[in-house]
């Protein structure tokens, strides 16, 4: 991300399990956020070559992959297009986005229109996520 702007703020680590495909190892999440002059397709295409020179290989849907990197929002401006939906359309949905995305904004405001922290205090994601690293 460095390579690409300025890293603002960091959430710490979180471990959860599998989501959408339940047969595999438990992920890693955190939520950064970017400043940056790319605009959301560069940006895109920049998060994709990074993901293929850490490795990554094209594997089933939700299934295992070393590393994806996904634009959760750009500048509140929201984009509908085939190869890029932004803010990310399931994020409300996931408790490995929202408990870190809370860190780094809990005024976020999400496409229903309710903050991320609003949504984190009915306590229905606390179980799928755990804390694991601090500082990375
Ligand atoms: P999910 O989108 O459910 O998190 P995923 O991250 O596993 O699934 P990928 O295989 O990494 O899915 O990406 C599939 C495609 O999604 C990418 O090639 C990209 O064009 C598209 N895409 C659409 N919106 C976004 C976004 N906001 N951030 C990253 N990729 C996106
Ligand atoms: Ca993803
Ligand atoms: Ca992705």
């Amino acid at each position: 991300m460095r390579k690409i702007g300025e890293v603002r703020t960091q959430s710490p680590v979180y471990e959860t399990e599998p989501w959408g495909d339940a047969d595999q190892a438990a992920f890693l999440n955190a939520v950064v956020v970017l400043e940056s002059s790319l605009r959301p397709f560069r940006l895109l295409r920049k998060l994709k070559r990074f993901e293929l020179e850490l490795g990554r290989l094209r594997t089933r849907r939700w299934g295992p992959r070393v590393i994806d990197l996904d634009i959760l929002d750009w500048q509140g401006e929201p984009l509908s297009t085939s190869v890029l939906t932004i803010p990310h359309p399931l994020m409300e949905e996931r408790g490995f986005v929202l408990r870190p995305l809370c860190d780094v904004d809990k005024e976020f405001k999400l496409p229903s229109g309710k903050t991320v922290f609003d949504i984190l205090r009915t306590g229905s994601f606390d179980k799928q996520v755990q804390r694991v690293i601090e500082n990375w």
